[in-house]
């Protein structure tokens, strides 16, 4: 019998540094319209997977602003014009 291990990449532990209002969205998984906001997110500790914007949503507090099965990236470009603070 072997035994597999599986590793699963979380990624660097994230804070939210800053939030702002994003709009209106219909969510797939809250499956209502809902607020978004736009998360700034930076990583606890220096790491490669820098500083970027999330969309959050007001119920689940996750980003299911895209018709399931068509995500094509981030709903937020990283020059999407908003400056921090
Ligand atoms: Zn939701």
């Amino acid at each position: 019998m072997k035994t597999y291990a599986i590793y699963v990449c979380y990624g660097p532990e994230m804070r939210e540094h800053s939030r702002r209002f994003w709009a209106i969205k219909w969510c797939f998984k809250c499956r209502k319209r809902l607020r978004h906001d736009a998360v700034f997110m930076v990583p606890v500790e220096p790491h490669w997977y820098g500083p970027h914007w999330e969309v959050k949503c007001s119920g689940c507090g996750e980003d299911h602003t895209h018709f399931p099965g068509t995500w094509d990236g981030p709903t937020l470009e990283i020059d999407y014009g908003m400056e921090e603070g």
